[in-house]
């Protein structure tokens, strides 16, 4: 794996198939499913017009890509980004499939993306341009097809829009078709905090495994958005000690710990992290190579390169973000003997309370809170114990373990479901 050129080391999609090829040779895949599993099945290029506020006409261009339906009906989220490019969207898409089989729920694999900026949109333009880009993936979503959900740079208003257009072209309301939605409109109890919750499980299961105790057990987090900021307030709970937070544009560091719900309410009024008084300002680079136990990216991708990697100082790397590590760096990480858990397990709390929400949406019948915890911590534990058991008894690290697992789960599927080719 370490013939990749700097170039592609951080192409998302070269990185993904260079850990699928690898795991798929350690698995002796059929040279068959081995092609069929390495592509997308589908990919959407829609170009958006959309209605700007000062009366002109802005157009926007957004993927959806479908990696696999061999166990289920396609899952994953939209990204409106101004960096989201096709090959982002197709790695991001192959991630899902993988993710949804390592925690074995009955999904396959898709992603979508806007080129755009939403932090320099207003609600009614950001409204306008999702209800259209939803309305030309008409016919390619739907509850039995292809579910999406939030990423980077929409929430649960967003998906509250799409259900919402998806529901006047069908003439009913159907809730299935996204999921992360607003809890009063067919959305999960426990979804919005289901992938920082999911972090902390594993994290709780890598320091049981090594032995190691959550007393003093110091954390830094990249990324304070959904993701990062949930894995924060929820670790901080549980007695960790989170004593970084790196946003884009700035960190905070604070030895004795950082306040979470604090930093929450500072960031929700001044719009940044920057400027909070319980911490002290730092390089929000550097912050990545402070001594910590565990350090969790959550931001995006390609953070932890071959030009940072030799520098981590944590014993845990925890990927809450898809892609935060590339496979450069990945090879730098085994030679320190950082345990590290893979995004595909890591972040899979997000995507394994989708399932639920999907299913509750489907009976009509809602669970608690506590029904929903529950299910996502036995979930995640359980997979954490077969990624940990697979990686020891075929000798390879978790990142390999766990996609070995994945392939392996989609590839027999395909066999049993025979190839339409
Ligand atoms: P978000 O938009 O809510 O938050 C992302 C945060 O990261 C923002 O606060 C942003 O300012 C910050 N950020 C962006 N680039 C950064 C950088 N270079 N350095 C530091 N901070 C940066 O998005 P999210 O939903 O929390 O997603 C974060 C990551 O987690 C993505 O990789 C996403 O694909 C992944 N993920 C999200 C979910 C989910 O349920 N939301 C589930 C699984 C995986």
């Amino acid at each position: 794996m370490t013939t990749l050129t700097l170039e592609q080391e951080t192409n998302p999609w070269e990185a993904q198939a260079a850990r699928f090829d690898y795991a798929a040779k350690k698995l002796n895949l059929d040279q068959g499913i081995w092609k069929v599993l390495r592509y997308p099945t589908r990919e959407i290029i829609v170009h958006i017009p959309v209605g700007m506020d000062n009366g002109s006409v802005e157009v926007f261009t957004g993927y959806r890509v479908q990696h696999s339906i061999a166990r289920g009906p396609a899952k994953g989220g939209i990204r409106y980004s101004p960096d989201v490019s096709l090959d982002e969207v197709r790695a991001l898409a192959s991630w899902m499939t993988w993710k949804c089989a390592v925690v074995n729920i009955p999904f396959g694999g898709a992603k979508g993306g806007v080129i755009c900026d939403p932090k320099k949109m207003s609600q009614g333009e950001l409204e306008r341009m999702t209800r259209r880009y939803t309305a030309e993936l008409i016919e390619f979503i739907g509850p039995e097809k292809d579910v999406p959900a939030p990423d980077m740079g929409t929430d649960e208003q967003t998906m509250a829009w799409i259900m919402d257009t998806y529901s006047m072209h069908t003439r009913q309301t159907c809730t299935a078709v996204v999921t992360g939605k607003p809890v009063n409109i067919g959305g999960s109890r426990g979804r919005r905090e289901a992938t920082g919750r999911g972090v902390s499980v594993v994290c709780d299961q890598a320091i049981q495994h090594l032995g190691m105790s959550i007393q003093g057990c110091r954390v830094i987090v990249q990324g304070f958005g959904n993701v990062g900021s949930n894995s924060a307030k929820i670790l901080a709970e549980k007695g960790y000690t989170v004593i970084g937070i790196a946003e884009y544009d700035g960190a905070l560091y604070n030895r004795n710990g950082i306040d979470i719900v604090a930093l929450i309410a500072h960031k929700k009024a001044a719009g940044t992290i920057n400027g909070f008084t319980g911490a002290e300002a730092a390089d929000k680079d550097e912050l990545l190579t402070f001594e910590c136990e565990i350090l969790i990216p959550a931001a995006t991708e390609n953070v932890i390169t071959s030009r940072n990697a030799a520098q981590l100082r944590c014993k845990i790397l925890c990927e809450g973000a898809n892609g935060p590590t590339t496979t450069l760096a990945d090879d730098i990480l085994d030679d320190k003997r950082i345990f590290v858990i893979p995004d595909i397990l890591a972040n899979a709390g997000g995507v394994t309370t989708s399932y639920f929400e999907w299913v509750q949406d489907r009976m009509g019948y809602f669970w608690t809170e506590a029904e929903v915890n529950q299910r996502l911590d036995s979930i995640m534990t359980e997979s954490f114990s077969d990624v940990v058991a697979y990686a020891k008894s075929h000798l390879v690290n978790n990142r390999i373990a766990a996609y070995m697992l994945a392939i392996d789960r989609v590839a027999y599927t395909t066999k049993q479901r025979g190839m339409y080719a």
